[in-house]
C-alpha cells in the first residue's frame, strides 16, 4: 500500500524525526552509558518514520509498511498485556505490540502504515523512532496525551526490552520524543534530568553506514551490559557508598582492578571516561555558543572557536577508541571508517554510533569540508558505505492532513 492512498482526511499523521546517538560519548545505545546510568547526549536526526493511521471499527489492530517486511494483524485483548520476548512475527510486531502494551487506554483496532527513510540495524535507532511514532500516534487517534514526555520515552525503552528483548537504555526513545532542532539533548539517565546544549551551527554531521548491520538482540550486546553492571557490583565490595556507575572514580576503579577479570577493567575504563566526555562536550558547546555571542559576526569560525570543536571532535575520536579497544564493540569496517576520516582536513571528530557490531560512524565536520569527506570514503573505503548528512532535528511530532 502507498503511503498517500492510506490519508484521508483528519488522518493523524505521525512525523517522526529519528532520533541519532550522537554518541558523542556514549551516548545512548551505542557509548552504553544509558543502561549504566550515565549522562548521554544525542540529537535527532532530519530523518523520519512516518506513521499513517486510522480507526477500522473492529478491535483487530494490522500494520503494513513499505520497508520490505512483512504486514502483520493482532487483536486487541488482555494477552497483548504479557511480554512476547521476541516471539511474535514478524519480528517487528514485538516493537509494535510492546508499545500498545504499555499506552495507558484502552485502544480499537487500526489500520496503520509505515514509512522510514531511517536505516534499519545501522545504530540510528529505528526501532526507537518506530515504537515512538507509534506511541504518538496512539497519543494522536485517543487524544490522552496524559503522560510526561519522559515516562512515555521509558515506556517504549520497555517495550524494546521486554517484546523485542532488546536490553537497551533511555536514550534513543528520549531523543526520539524530545529532540530539538539545532540542540543535542543532555540526559542524565540516572535523573532522568534533561539539558538541552546548543550547536555549532558552523558544523553538520555525516552520518557513513559501513554496510554491516549489527543484531542487538544478540547475547553480545547483553553481555556489555551484564559486564558493566558487574563494575558496578564489585566496586560496591569495598565502597558501599556507590550507588551508580556516577559514583564510581577512577581511582576506586584501579583500587578494585585486582578483583575483576581484565575485560571487566577495561569495560569500567570505558565508562568513566565516556561519562567524562560526555560532560566535557556538552561544556565545550556551551562555551562556544558563548564565544559565539561575544563576538560580533556569526559570518565566520574564530580561532578560538576552531580549537573548541577540535577539542570536541578529539573527544570523539577517544570515544571511538574506547568503544573499540575497552568496550570492544566495534568491528575492523568501522575503524577503517574512521581513520579515512582522520586524515580529511575539516573533519574534526569521528565515532561508531549506536551499539556498535556493525552499523555506522558519525562525523563532525566542517560544513564546507563535507564533500572532500565524502570523497575520501568514496574512493578509500573496501566496502560500499552509503553517505549522508544531518543536522540536530526535531522529536516525534502529529501533523494532521
Ligand atoms: P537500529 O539501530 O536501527 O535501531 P535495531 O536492531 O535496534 O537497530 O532495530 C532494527 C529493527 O527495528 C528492525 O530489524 C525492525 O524489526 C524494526 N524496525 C525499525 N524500523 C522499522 C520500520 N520502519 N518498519 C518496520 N520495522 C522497523
Amino acid at each position: 500500500m502507498s503511503l498517500s492512498s492510506s490519508v484521508a482526511p483528519s488522518v493523524p499523521v505521525i512525523d517522526l524525526t529519528h532520533l541519532f546517538p550522537l554518541h558523542l560519548t556514549q551516548s545512548g545505545s551505542g557509548g552504553h552509558i544509558d543502561h549504566c546510568h550515565g549522562p548521554v547526549l544525542p540529537m535527532a536526526i532530519t530523518r523520519r518514520t512516518v506513521l499513517v493511521g486510522r480507526p477500522n471499527g473492529t478491535s483487530t489492530v494490522r500494520f503494513s509498511t513499505d520497508g520490505g517486511l512483512p504486514d502483520f494483524e493482532f487483536e486487541i485483548s488482555p494477552k497483548i498485556l504479557e511480554p512476547t520476548h521476541a516471539k511474535a512475527t514478524p519480528f517487528w510486531s514485538n516493537y509494535i505490540i510492546g508499545v500498545f502494551a504499555q499506552f495507558p487506554r484502552n485502544i480499537q483496532g487500526l489500520d496503520v502504515v509505515v514509512h522510514s527513510d531511517i536505516p534499519m540495524g545501522g545504530g540510528l535507532s529505528s526501532s526507537a523512532a518506530l515504537e515512538v511514532a507509534t506511541y504518538t500516534l496512539l497519543e494522536a487517534l485517543t487524544g490522552d496525551t496524559s503522560r510526561t514526555a519522559v515516562d512515555k520515552a521509558l515506556q517504549c525503552m520497555k517495550a524494546e526490552n521486554d517484546w523485542a528483548n532488546v536490553p537497551c537504555g533511555c536514550m534513543d526513545q528520549t531523543c526520539s520524543t524530545m529532540g530539538q532542532a539545532g540542540t543535542l539533548l543532555l540526559v542524565d539517565c540516572l535523573t532522568m534530568g534533561i539539558t538541552r546544549i546548543p550547536l555549532y551551527h558552523g558544523v553538520c554531521f555525516l552520518v557513513a553506514d559501513s554496510g554491516h548491520k549489527h543484531k542487538l538482540e544478540g547475547s553480545e550486546f547483553k553481555n556489555r551490559k551484564d559486564q558493566a553492571a558487574d563494575v558496578k557490583a564489585i566496586v560496591r565490595k569495598t565502597f558501599p557508598d556507590v550507588q551508580s556507575h556516577q559514583d564510581i572514580t577512577p581511582e576506586m576503579l584501579e583500587a578494585v582492578r585486582k578483583d575483576m577479570p581484565d575485560t571487566t577493567y577495561r569495560i569500567g575504563v570505558h565508562v568513566l571516561t565516556e561519562i567524562k566526555r560526555v560532560h566535557r562536550f556538552a561544556e565545550i558547546m556551551v562555551e562556544i555558543e558563548t564565544e559565539c555571542s561575544a563576538a560580533d559576526s556569526d559570518t565566520h569560525t574564530s580561532d578560538t572557536i576552531e580549537a573548541k570543536l577540535r577539542q570536541a571532535g578529539q573527544l570523539m575520536f577517544e570515544a571511538h577508541n574506547s568503544s573499540a579497544n575497552n568496550y570492544c564493540v566495534s568491528t575492523p569496517e568501522l575503524n577503517e571508517l574512521i581513520e579515512i576520516a582522520r586524515k580529511v582536513p575539516g573533519v574534526y571528530g569521528s565515532r561508531l554510533t549506536g551499539g556498535g557490531f556493525g552499523g555506522c560512524t558519525v562525523n563532525m565536520v566542517d560544513k564546507n569540508c563535507v564533500g572532500a569527506l565524502e570523497k575520501a570514503i568514496r574512493e578509500q573505503y573496501s566496502g560500499n558505505a552509503t553517505v549522508f548528512t544531518t543536522e540536530a532535528g526535531e522529536g516525534a511530532k502529529v501533523e494532521q492532513f
